[in-house]
C-alpha cells in the first residue's frame, strides 16, 4: 500500500488529506502534529476564541469523525525529528519511523521571540497556539492591565479582544506607525483612531527595551522613558517558518522551503505547504512566503492533485482578514512596492472605506473595511487582470462596476 506522511496538524493537512481521499488516494495518509489537538483555525486565536465567544469545538476545522471516516490516522501530540530521503522515511522524538511513498511538510510557523530581558517572565506571552490562548485568557479573568508589544494584525486584534472583556490595554509599537510593513498611512491612522475611540491607547516609535516584575505585576521600559506598568504583557512581533527539518534533509531553502507550481520541494516526492513554502507568484511575478489561511489551503488542493495525478499549478491570488472590533477587514492582493493609493469613501470620520492600491498605474491590491463589495470587485479585478480608472474610484458617486479603466 502507497503511504503519504504530513508533518503538522496544519491548515494546510487537514486540506491535503481530505483532498487526497477526494481526489481517489486509496494508500495510507498519516498526519503527525505536535500538537494534542485535533487540526483548528487559528485565526479565531486572536479573536473570537480569546474573547471567548468561541470554543475549541468551535474552531476545529474538521470534527474527529470526518478523519476516522477518511481513514486518516493522525497522530497528535508526537513531533518529528528528522527525514530521511534515502529510507524515504520520518522519525518521530519518540523513536517512531513511518515510511513513505510522498512526505508533505506542513510545518507552519513559530512565533519570534522578543530578544530583551523579561520577556520569558510570568505573565509574558505570545499568541500561536491554543495553549497560548488559553494561557492568556486565563491570566485575562483577573488582569485589569495588558502591554501588547507589536501593532500588527495580531497585536491589534488582541488588544480589541482584551479591551472587549474590560481590560485597560496599551500597544507599543517600534515602527513610527501601526501596520506600517502591510498598509498604507491612511489605514493605519483610521485603525489608531478606531483603537482610540474604543479606549485602547496606542503608542509609536516606541521600543519596549525590558520588561521587569514588580511589587504590583510587570512594568515595561522603553526607549520613550515612559515605563508602562501591566498585570500581563502579550508580544506579537511576527514569526519564523519551521523550514528546520527540511533545511537539515538538504532541500533548497528560500524565504521559506522552496516549492515548484505543484508544491513540489527540491526532492520530487515531498512538498510542502502553507506558510512555511516559498514559492513563484506569477500575478506579482514574485517569490512569496505568505501567511494566511487561503494560501494553505489553496496550496493543500495542489499538492493533493499532484499525488493523484491530475496535476493543476498553483495560481491564486493571496488575501487576507482581520477582525477588530466592529471592523471586518478584506485584503486582496498584496500593496508591497505599492507608489499611490486611492481611498474610496470617508476614512477620517466612518468605519467603511477601502483602500485601493497602484503601482506605476497598475492597480495592486485593495483593503476594504466593512466594505464587502470593494473587497469582491478588486479581488475579482485582480484575478482577470483588469485595471481600475483613479479619479473614478475616488468618486463614491460612480459606481464600482463603471470604474474599470
Ligand atoms: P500552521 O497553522 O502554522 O501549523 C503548523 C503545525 O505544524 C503546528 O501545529 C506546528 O506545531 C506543527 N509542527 C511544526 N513542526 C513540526 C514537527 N517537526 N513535527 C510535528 N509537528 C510540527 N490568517 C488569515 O488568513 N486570516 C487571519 O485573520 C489570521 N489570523 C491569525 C491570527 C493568529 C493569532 C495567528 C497565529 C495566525 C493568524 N493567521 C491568519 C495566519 C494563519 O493562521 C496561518 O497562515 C495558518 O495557520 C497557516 O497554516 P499552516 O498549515 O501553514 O500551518
Amino acid at each position: 500500500v502507497k503511504s503519504v506522511v504530513i508533518i503538522g496538524a496544519s491548515h494546510a493537512a487537514a486540506q491535503t488529506c481530505v483532498s487526497l481521499r477526494q481526489g481517489g488516494w486509496e494508500g495510507d495518509i498519516t498526519v503527525i502534529g505536535d500538537e494534542a489537538v485535533l487540526p483548528y483555525h487559528r485565526p479565531p486565536l486572536s479573536k473570537d476564541f480569546l474573547s471567548g465567544q468561541k470554543s475549541i469545538d468551535d474552531i476545529l476545522i474538521r470534527p474527529a469523525e470526518v478523519y476516522e471516516k477518511a481513514k486518516i490516522d493522525l497522530k497528535l501530540g508526537h513531533r518529528v525529528g528528522s527525514i530521511n530521503r534515502h529510507e524515504k522515511s520520518v522519525l518521530t522524538d519518540d523513536g517512531q519511523v513511518f515510511s513513505y511513498d510522498k512526505l508533505v511538510l506542513t510545518t507552519g510557523a513559530r512565533i519570534r521571540r522578543l530578544p530583551i530581558a523579561g520577556e520569558d517572565l510570568e505573565g509574558v506571552f505570545y499568541l500561536r497556539d491554543t495553549k497560548d490562548v488559553l494561557a492568556i485568557k486565563a491570566k485575562a479573568e483577573t488582569a485589569t492591565k495588558a502591554v501588547i508589544i507589536g501593532g500588527g494584525y495580531i497585536g491589534l486584534e488582541t488588544a480589541a479582544s482584551l479591551r472587549k472583556q474590560g481590560l485597560e490595554v496599551v500597544v507599543l509599537e517600534a515602527m513610527p506607525r501601526i501596520l506600517q510593513r502591510v498598509t498604507a498611512p491612511e489605514m493605519s491612522q483610521f485603525y489608531k483612531r478606531i483603537h482610540k475611540e474604543e479606549g485602547v491607547e496606542i503608542f509609536e516609535t516606541v521600543i519596549a527595551s525590558e520588561i521587569q516584575k514588580t511589587d504590583k505585576g510587570l512594568s515595561v521600559s522603553t526607549s520613550c522613558e515612559k515605563t508602562f506598568q501591566a498585570d500581563m504583557v502579550i508580544i506579537g512581533i511576527g514569526v519564523i517558518p519551521n523550514i528546520d527539518l527540511a533545511e537539515t534533509a538538504g532541500l533548497n531553502i528560500g524565504n521559506g522551503i522552496e516549492v515548484n507550481a505543484f508544491c513540489q520541494t527540491s526532492d520530487p516526492d515531498i512538498y510542502a505547504a502553507g506558510d512555511v513554502s516559498w514559492h513563484y507568484n506569477a500575478i506579482y511575478d514574485t517569490h512569496l512566503r505568505l501567511e494566511s489561511v487561503p494560501n494553505a489551503t489553496e496550496q493543500a488542493k495542489v499538492v493533493a492533485q499532484h499525488i493523484n495525478g491530475t496535476p493543476k499549478p498553483y495560481n491564486s491570488l493571496p488575501w487576507f482578514w482581520s477582525d477588530q472590533f466592529d471592523l471586518k477587514l478584506q485584503i486582496a492582493g498584496l500593496s508591497t512596492g505599492y507608489d499611490e493609493v486611492i481611498i474610496r469613501g470617508d476614512a477620517e470620520t466612518s468605519r467603511n472605506f477601502a483602500a485601493y492600491y497602484f503601482k506605476k498605474g497598475r492597480f495592486i491590491a485593495v483593503d476594504a473595511v466593512n466594505a464587502p463589495r470593494d473587497f469582491m470587485f478588486g479581488k475579482m479585478s485582480l484575478t482577470k487582470g483588469v485595471n481600475l480608472d483613479r479619479s473614478k474610484l475616488a468618486n463614491l458617486s460612480i459606481d464600482l462596476k463603471n470604474c474599470v479603466a
